[in-house]
């Protein structure tokens, strides 16, 4: 056993991508001593649920990874409610704010994000982000008739489709010239916003908050514009700022979030990154961090490999999914495609369902976005990871064709077959 392992693996950050480090190493029998240190009291939870079920019914059960005992069953040290103050490279430790320090042969990095904040303190103003978030937004719907949301990204607009689901008037103002101009292809993002302008939702676009008061009889917000917003209370989802302030301090390279390879490793070999702040090497290269649940579990894959010296997992296509009222909507890969690509949309081979399938400047399918269309979204998400030109006949379409699709990524019956037969 190396000295590394001696010391075993130290996660600092207890989110998803954290407890799936921690989770993994135990179930494949790395033999040191594996700590999971986390700020939050909670054991590892997915948040995907968190502005969906939960913001829905308080009493959902907490989506947590495994429940807690499962970490004492696998001889995983939880110190949860506990924050890493340091990392100590020179003497391979880290410093708690409990005074203890501890020792690590790996350090992962796990921190994730904090949610970004206007720049007013209000108490009827409120991020969501973490389980207390989420009962607290809870707590005040119940006294509430009206919302103000603050951002059209997907986390603004899942907690506007839920809150409205529950009865409140909503407002969302963003600040950009459409919703969800982050990551979701044009046409998509309108197909959502008509959705919640059908639902009654205001949905104001091009706008920012200028000025927010609260008083007694609720909260006030003044926009760009000079008009003015009333609600109850407020929620804030206008992205997160990734954690990276431990990995600074000790002289990581830093580039929005921790720098790392394809391995994980960050400039420090012996300290990897994984989940939302970790920047890994994007399509082109360059560094780019990615805030999906699906990327918390390969970054959380990854990282194991690499410290258990096993192969890397091959690469898959990113992926994300949004739920807002009966639409369920999937992206996979590369979705902004610039002036160089084209976008087709077609009917889905389900009813009702529409698909959005990128091209780049040829018929190379680079990324696609699916509503209501699970089923042809997943074929899609292999053709993207295979490279896959699409042929003109499935292009031409006005539906799509998931058996011609799906017979792109399988050997045709013809290439099989013996030459002599
Ligand atoms: P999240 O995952 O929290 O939804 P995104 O980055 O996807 O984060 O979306 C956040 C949205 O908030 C973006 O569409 C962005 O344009 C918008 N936004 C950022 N700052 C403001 C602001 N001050 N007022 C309104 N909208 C904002």
């Amino acid at each position: 056993m190396s000295a590394g392992m001696d010391a075993g693996v130290v996660i600092v950050g207890a989110g998803q991508a954290g407890g799936r480090v921690a989770l993994l190493l135990a179930q494949r029998g790395y033999p040191g001593p594996v700590t999971l240190v986390g700020a939050e009291t909670l054991p590892p939870y997915e948040r995907p649920p968190l502005s969906k079920e939960m913001l829905a019914d308080p009493q959902h059960p907490l989506p947590l990874l495994v429940p807690a005992e499962e970490y004492e069953r696998l001889g995983i040290a939880l110190r949860l409610g506990r924050r890493v103050m340091a990392i100590d490279r020179a003497r391979r430790r880290v410093m708690l704010d409990d005074g203890q320090s501890l020792p690590y042969g790996r350090l992962v990095l796990a921190t994730g994000g904090q949610p970004r904040q206007l720049p007013f303190t209000l108490e009827r103003l409120q991020v969501l982000r973490t389980v207390e978030d989420v009962r607290a937004i809870a707590a005040r719907a119940e006294q509430a008739a009206s919302v103000l949301v603050i951002g059209g990204g997907v986390i603004g607009l899942e907690v506007a489709a839920t809150l409205r689901k529950r009865g409140l008037a909503v407002t969302v103002v963003e600040v950009g010239s459409r919703l969800l101009g982050r990551n979701f292809p044009e046409p998509v993002a309108a197909a959502i916003a008509d959705r919640h302008a059908a639902e009654g939702v205001a949905v104001r676009t091009g706008v920012r908050v200028r000025a927010v008061s609260e008083d007694d009889a609720g909260l006030h917000a003044t926009l760009s514009d000079g008009s003015t917003v009333g609600a109850d209370f407020a929620v804030v989802g206008i992205g997160i700022t990734p954690d990276t302030a431990l990995a600074q301090e000790c002289g990581l390279v830093t580039d929005d979030g921790v720098v790392v390879d394809a391995d994980m490793r960050s400039s420090d070999p012996d300290i990897l990154a994984v989940g939302d702040m970790a920047a890994i090497p994007g399509p082109d290269g360059r560094p780019m961090r990615c805030e999906t649940w699906q990327n918390a579990n390969v970054t959380a894959e990854r990282a194991v490999a690499t410290i258990l010296g096993e192969a890397i997992p091959p690469g898959e296509a990113g992926w994300f999914w949004t739920d807002q009222y009966d639409l369920n909507v999937q992206l996979t890969g590369d979705t902004m495609i610039g002036d160089s690509g084209r976008l087709v949309e077609q009917r889905a081979t389900v009813a009702g369902g529409r698909l959005y399938l990128m091209l780049d400047g040829g018929s190379r399918l680079v990324g696609a976005a699916a509503i209501n269309a699970g089923r042809d979204m997943s074929v899609c998400r292999r053709l993207v990871a295979a490279g896959a030109a699409l042929p003109a006949a499935l292009l031409e379409s006005d539906r799509f064709d998931a058996r011609a699709a799906r017979a792109l990524l399988t050997p045709s019956p013809a290439s099989v077959r013996p030459v002599d037969a």
